[in-house]
């Protein structure tokens, strides 16, 4: 069974997410915690969790992804920059347990001039200021594009903030299609050995969630700019070879592409018609 859905605007609460998720046959989705240019989280509506819930389960729906804010650097040059990291990610990882079990993703961070080496201590040094050892919330550090001084562009820096982590078993890695298209990683012509390097510098258990979406850019562009599926340099093959891969096709795909509502049915229906159980 293909495990798919979109990225959803949390506005209206997760109830109104579920039914549009279900309006576009996904059973799954994505969204943000908060504003995604910062800001502060609003209130968790019990009432809206408990009956969105009872919905889920009901329809059958897989795990969800909680997306971090883009503001959110843990590696930040500026104290408050780090400080906001460190606030906003033990409040996220406070509320996703009012959905247990499901994954929280974020962007490792952008190191702006310190150096990776610095990045990935100082991702690793807020990650253990707020993971705790009883969540039931999997953190996915998302593969990254390498745009400016991104982190984690590379899966040896992936690796690494794992292995400094002192609660690792609560790490798990999500992979942008786009993203890791745009960093260099063939998954249009070598798919399979991709994956491999992955399975050999992190191990494949760890992945737990794939991002879907084109590319607006050629190979290794690093420039992070998504397209709809089928329209960028990845194209409908590839994104084809990647949802029936032995390795991905069992975990949850989350489309991220420029589109609306109708849009993603489209692509989810298209996708379905061409996955194989
Ligand atoms: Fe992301
Ligand atoms: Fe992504
Ligand atoms: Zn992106």
């Amino acid at each position: 069974m293909l495990h798919i859905g979109a990225h959803l605007s949390s506005a209206k609460g997760y109830l109104a997410m579920g039914k549009e998720a279900l309006s576009m046959k996904a059973d799954t989705f994505q969204f943000f915690t908060r504003n995604p240019r910062g800001g502060a989280a609003k209130e968790i509506n019990k009432e809206d969790v408990s009956s969105f819930r009872t919905f889920a389960s009901d329809h059958h729906f897989t795990s969800l992804i909680a997306h971090a804010p883009y503001t959110l650097n843990a590696c930040g040059k500026e104290e408050r920059v780090r400080a906001f990291a460190i606030q906003a990610l033990s409040e996220d990882l406070a509320r996703t347990e009012f959905l247990p079990g499901n994954y929280y993703n974020f962007h490792p961070g952008s190191h702006v001039g310190q150096g990776i080496e610095t990045g990935i201590q100082k991702i690793a040094e807020v990650l253990n200021m707020t993971i705790r050892p009883e969540q039931s919330t999997t953190v996915l550090l998302e593969t990254m594009a390498g745009k400016g001084s991104e982190v984690g562009s590379r899966f040896e820096q992936l690796r690494t903030i794992m292995d400094r982590t002192n609660y690792s078993e609560k790490l798990g890695i999500c992979l942008d299609t786009c993203h890791v298209y745009d960093a260099g990683y063939d998954i249009v012509n070598h798919l399979d050995d991709v994956l491999e390097e992955f399975d050999h510098i992190i191990g494949l258990s760890r992945l737990k969630a794939v991002h879907l979406a084109d590319s607006k850019n050629p190979f290794a562009s690093r420039k992070d700019r998504h397209e709809t599926i089928g329209n960028g340099f990845i194209g409908l093959d590839a994104m084809i070879r990647i949802i029936n891969h032995p390795a991905l096709k069992s975990l949850p795909f989350i489309l991220e592409t420029p589109t609306d509502t109708a849009g993603h049915a489209k692509e989810i229906a298209l996708l379905q018609k061409h996955y194989s159980e």
